[in-house]
């Protein structure tokens, strides 16, 4: 059936109360035929009003307005299939809960998604948004995805290639036509002796990787979680390469994941937020080491040959935006990719504290961050990154000048006293 205006606060995790003007769930692939068929409010839908429709999925991900004027599809598929014939084989419903059918996988004996374990959100993001977590990709393990177009009203079956899976994002991005229902993954089974100890081979590496994964640190006298003073601190790093390891158990896996998640992510049952706000900026080599004398203290990752990985956590704590408040919401301090709201906040005011964080970073680093959230609030969702690239980067250079031109004066001073 479809609804007129739903309050969309309970779907989505940043808790905002946005009204949607129509809104239609289904259960199978055949309500929806039978949705699409028989309800007379179902839109025609062409190249040029698809935008006029949203596909819902957890809400963890996205940034609504107030008001929504758009068609929202909302998928409640839930099925679980297992190939009989092909073990390792498994097709979902894409309005499946994400961590329910890690939890399944793992059950089950099937590795590839442990180490996406806790990750919000259903089946059907997962391939949109190309989810990825301690150096794994849902598209690592993805054979195939079953798409209903909106526009030809036909099913469309699309190989992982044509998926075009890239960072934390796929072809679907550019497709909105492309409802999806279901996904298939292509799962290892897990050969009976490694379910419960790893290979004898690997013992030495996840002895010395486990050792090196945690590093013990004196504590301030602020840290709470200490003892005699004294901290545990993660090698990310470390960890990262220990999940890596083939025969670990996936049980011990994704024992792990939940233990680090549930320490350093804030519950988007219990904190509004849609975790990572916006995506770690991939800049050309040459352009980094351009800027890299001014970005002190700010993380990189090897990405390609020619293109360098910058952590956009990093570029935010380096403009001291880290902690920051205005109104309803606020930056985690040690997380400060994070944007969280007490709950109160409109669409409207994050998306403007949003373009503020990133108008600060481009303004301070001559780099520009994008969101790695889905901004749906069309007021403000145009603004998020108004300022010129190229004229933030002369700005940069010329403040970055002017500083040096200080210090040489200064340092010339000093000589001459
Ligand atoms: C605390 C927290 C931690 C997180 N950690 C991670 C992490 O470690 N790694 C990571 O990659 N992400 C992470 N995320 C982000 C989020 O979990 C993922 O992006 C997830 O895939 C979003 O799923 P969703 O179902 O909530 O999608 P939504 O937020 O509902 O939608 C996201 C996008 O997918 C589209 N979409 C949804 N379903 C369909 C469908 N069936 N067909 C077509 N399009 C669809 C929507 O239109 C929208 O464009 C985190 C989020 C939170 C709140």
């Amino acid at each position: 059936m479809i609804h007129r205006d739903v309050n969309l606060k309970p779907f989505n995790s940043f808790q905002i109360p946005c009204i949607a003007q129509t809104y239609a769930s289904f259960d199978s692939e055949e309500q929806l035929f039978d949705l699409m068929e028989r309800e007379e409010h179902w839109p025609v839908l062409t190249t040029t009003n698809i935008a006029n429709v949203f596909v819902l999925g957890g809400g963890s991900n996205i940034l609504l307005p107030d008001r929504l004027h758009k068609f929202v599809i909302h998928p409640q598929n839930k099925d679980i299939f297992v190939s009989p014939l092909d073990r390792g084989m498994i097709t979902v419903g894409a309005g499946t809960d994400w961590d329910e059918l890690v939890a399944y996988t793992v059950t089950n004996h099937l590795a590839g998604l442990e180490r996406l374990t806790l990750i919000p959100g259903n089946v059907g993001a997962s391939v949109v948004q190309n989810i990825g977590a301690y150096g794994a990709e849902v598209a690592d393990v993805v054979q195939q995805v079953r798409c209903l177009n909106l526009i030809t009203r036909e099913i469309e079956v699309l190989t992982n290639s044509d998926c075009q899976f890239s960072y934390r994002s796929s072809v679907f991005k550019s497709r909105p036509e492309l409802l999806v229902v279901e996904v298939t993954f292509k799962l290892q089974v897990v050969p009976f002796f490694f379910r419960y100890i790893p290979s004898v081979l690997d013992l030495p590496t996840l002895i010395s990787l486990s050792l090196k994964s945690i590093r013990i640190e004196s504590a301030s006298k602020s840290v709470k979680r200490k003892w005699r003073g004294f901290k545990l601190k993660m090698h990310f790093d470390k960890v990262r390469e220990l999940l890596a390891v083939e025969s670990l158990p996936i049980r011990l896996k994704r024992a792990v994941v939940k233990f680090i998640r549930t320490r350093t992510m804030p519950n988007p049952k219990q904190v509004a937020n849609v975790g990572c706000f916006f995506k770690s900026p991939i800049l050309p080599v040459k352009t980094y080491l351009n800027l890299q004398s001014r970005l002190q203290g700010v993380g990189t990752y090897p990405h390609s040959d020619e293109t360098i990985k910058v952590s956009a956590g990093d570029l935010i704590k380096h403009v001291g935006l880290n902690g920051y408040q205005q109104g309803n919401v606020h930056i985690e301090t040690n997380r400060p990719l994070i944007i969280i709201s007490n709950g109160q906040a409109t669409g409207h005011e994050i998306s403007q504290f949003a373009t503020m964080v990133q108008n600060t970073v481009l303004k301070e680093t001559g780099i520009r961050i994008e969101p790695e959230v889905v901004i749906l609030d069309e007021g403000e969702a145009q603004n998020l990154g108004v300022i010129d690239e190229q004229q933030a980067l002369k700005e940069v250079n010329a403040l970055f000048v002017e500083k040096h031109k200080q210090i040489n004066y200064s340092r010339n001073e000093e000589q001459s006293a």
